[in-house]
């Protein structure tokens, strides 16, 4: 029996319930660290100890940081996805517009023109900026 929760209960009876819970937590998190010990990585028991404090102190907010990466995801996903289709439309590598000479698709030659552009791409996103363009600067 943990001394300090002993104390507790006998100051505070009020928190009975309470201290139960943080018992039955903390045995679930030793129970982790045993776990994480029959393991083959060999890790020393402080650092053990760290670790399972740490993962306890972001337990709590697991679903919400899952959450916020599955909505980046997306949005990086979308922005991939749009980023592709303006390369298809310019003619250009669609992989790295050009701009990586490691690139496996272009070798770094992929730059705008460097590929005939996407037919309806560029009739898209490249034709109304073209009379943007020459409404403004002729
Ligand atoms: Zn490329």
């Amino acid at each position: 029996m943990d001394p300090l929760m002993t104390f507790l209960r006998q100051k505070n009876p009020e928190l009975e319930p309470y201290i139960t819970m943080i018992e039955q937590w903390n045995q679930l998190q030793e129970e982790e660290v045993d776990t994480l010990e029959n393991d083959s990585i060999d890790v020393p028991d402080d650092e053990l100890t760290v670790i399972a404090d740490k993962r306890a102190d972001l337990l709590p907010a697991k679903p919400v940081l899952i959450k916020k990466i599955k909505r980046l995801e997306g949005m990086v996903a979308n922005e991939r996805s749009f980023n592709e289709e303006l390369l298809r439309a310019l003619g250009a590598c669609p992989d790295c517009g050009g701009d990586n000479e490691d690139c496996d698709t272009c070798s770094g030659e992929g730059v705008p023109g460097f590929y005939t552009p996407d037919y309806d791409l560029f009739l898209e996103y490249v034709i109304p900026a073209i009379r943007t363009f020459n409404m403004n600067y002729q």
